[in-house]
């Protein structure tokens, strides 16, 4: 089994700091997924053990699906090591949508994978384009969940912010719990210091 907290802090993926994330709330942590996923040989070797554990659940997949851009990589190397297709949605004013000529045809068993889940949001958007497009989707994944949802093997429920359905099931790596403020009640605000938004500044 891979020890997901070290890849990410190895990789300088796991922030210690003071974000504000794209919820609003604040956080002295930030997972930046990309920075593991920028050697392509880690990528794979956590798309492979996402894949093991999808393929023992027995779940049937004939596409994997990700929004752009967050989900892209892990996405493109979970179709790789499952075997199947990758397609991907992405906005247009606003709006996830399908484009580039991808289609899904009736009934298409879609898997919809994030970098990470926190409460689902885009995850949902895709799922939704998906299911309009006449698709089923079959589940999610994603290499970090957030803790927010709960997913397959952990015994912590999922808490009401979390959008994914709860008939579905959410297949990641490691379970990442970061404590989360309101910004009124950010006890590092309080300390005097002001919040990053995560990309800007130089990460
Ligand atoms: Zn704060």
């Amino acid at each position: 089994m891979l020890d997901i907290e070290k890849i990410y802090k190895e990789s300088g993926a796991l922030l210690e700091g003071h974000f504000l994330l794209s919820s609003g709330k604040h956080s002295p942590n930030y997972l930046q997924s990309a920075k593991v996923l920028e050697n392509p040989k880690r990528a794979e070797e956590l798309a492979k053990e996402l894949a093991k554990q999808i393929q023992a659940s027995g779940l049937q997949i004939d596409t994997v699906c990700s929004p752009a851009i967050g989900g892209l990589l892990a996405g493109y190397e979970l179709a790789r090591a499952l075997g199947v297709r990758f397609i991907f949605t992405e906005r247009k004013e606003g709006q996830m949508t399908l484009r580039r000529g991808f289609e899904v045809r009736p009934g298409e068993k879609v898997l919809i994978c994030e970098d990470i889940i926190t409460t689902g949001g885009s995850a949902m958007e895709a799922a939704k384009e998906i299911q309009k497009r006449g698709g089923e989707v079959v589940g999610f994944a994603a290499l970090a969940n957030r803790g927010v949802c709960q997913r397959v093997g952990a015994k912590t429920p999922s808490k009401p912010e979390c959008k994914l359905p709860a008939d579905k099931p959410l297949f990641a790596l490691a379970d990442f719990s970061f404590p989360i403020y309101e910004p009124a009640e950010c006890p590092l605000c309080q300390a005097g210091s002001e919040p990053i938004k995560p990309g800007s500044r130089g990460n």
